[in-house]
């Protein structure tokens, strides 16, 4: 159970350590909170408590000799709230978001963020949950396609810079770090400059955004590998060779630009033109759509798709029109059965 009590105004006292006890004076702090300092025991003996003392955040920095402290306040009558220390500063955290909803972050992601001092986040991670799962500073650095908001150099800059400076940097990235996320760079940058630095994976959209739309990019007798392409520039006539020869599932991300290029390509390297495809955009976001056709149709029945979107080529859409059309005749059936029992 969550209790959430407003604190705006309320004297919180932070017993702990000036590092174990950062994160607890910034998320009291951003919750409106007067937050008094006490950094040792020691300074316990002679503090005189404030006036109205709401609540006595204790620091669990493993310093000796807190209780006597901790003692006194209860036998006040002021609640204490334990609560772990801080970890240790001046590292950096790459966190997979998931595709932009805060259901799908992982509980390792989740623990990230509520442990970082600052966040470096994507546009396409799940930003707009952020003020709720973390008290750190907030640094957009997203990208829209074709407009670098920061670049990539200057990105690495940013958080190696501020993880030296002592803080726990956690840089956000949309999916998985590591599907078309830039994040083997990041960690490379991180290691040049000797930072201790963690991975999180995250649910990548290849298999969740076409989820999102029924789409199953396996399935039993149906297909038996699925294979991720990145569809940032066209791919070669050689590549087009490879993919339609595999007979799997095909899934491409940053594919709207070159959507085009790559329905003609898979037809000139043989694949039918009646092979199922669909476009599905912006998963798990208001707006969400999914465009149904195939490879011979795409190009004019997605003229209106944008970014950021998945494209699925291959007979399990199939699957997911199958299920949703058993979805319907069941609804219709429950219907059916409603007015029944009703009339
Ligand atoms: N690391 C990310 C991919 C980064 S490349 C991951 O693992 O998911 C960016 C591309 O991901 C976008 O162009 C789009 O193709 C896809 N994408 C990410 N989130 C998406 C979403 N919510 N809906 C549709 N496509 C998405």
């Amino acid at each position: 159970m969550q209790l959430s009590i407003d604190l705006t105004g309320r004297n919180v006292l932070v017993a702990g350590s000036p590092a174990a006890a950062r994160q607890a004076v910034r998320r009291y702090e951003a919750a409106g909170a007067v937050v008094h300092r006490l950094g040792s025991p020691a300074e316990a003996l002679f503090v005189h408590l404030p006036e109205r003392l709401f609540l006595v955040a204790a620091v669990e920095d493993g310093q000796p000799g807190w209780d006597a402290f901790l003692e006194r306040c209860r036998n006040t009558g002021i609640p204490v709230a334990a609560e772990p220390a801080a970890g240790p500063a001046g590292h950096v955290t790459l966190v997979g978001g998931g595709p932009g909803t805060g259901d799908l972050l992982t509980v390792a992601a989740v623990k990230a963020l509520r442990d970082a001092d600052v966040v470096f986040y994507d546009r396409l991670a799940p930003y707009q949950e952020l003020p709720l799962l973390t008290s750190a500073d907030l640094v957009d650095v997203g990208k829209k396609p074709g407009h670098h908001k920061v670049s990539q150099s200057d990105i690495e800059k940013l958080m190696v810079e501020s993880a030296l400076a002592g803080n726990n940097v956690v840089r956000l990235k949309g999916g998985d770090p590591y599907v078309f996320g830039r994040g083997g760079e990041e960690v490379a940058a991180c290691v040049a400059a000797g930072l201790k630095v963690q991975v999180v994976s995250g649910v990548t959209s290849a298999i969740s955004v076409p989820a999102a739309a029924g789409i199953p990019v396996t399935h039993r007798e149906v297909s038996h590998m699925f294979t991720v392409v990145s569809g940032h520039a066209p791919l070669t006539e050689k590549e087009h060779h490879h993919l339609a020869g595999l007979g799997g599932t095909i899934v491409v991300l940053m594919g709207i630009g070159t959507l085009h290029q790559l329905a003609a390509g898979l037809r000139r390297a043989g694949m039918r033109p009646d092979m199922p495809m669909a476009v599905v955009e912006r998963g798990y976001r208001p707006g969400q759509r999914t465009t149904i056709a195939d490879l011979g149709t795409i190009t004019s029945a997605a003229a209106g798709c944008s970014n950021p979107a998945v494209l699925v080529i291959g007979e399990v859409v199939r699957v997911a029109e199958a299920n949703r059309n058993h979805a319907a005749a069941a609804a219709d059936l429950d219907r059916l059965a409603a007015s029944l029992l009703g009339s």
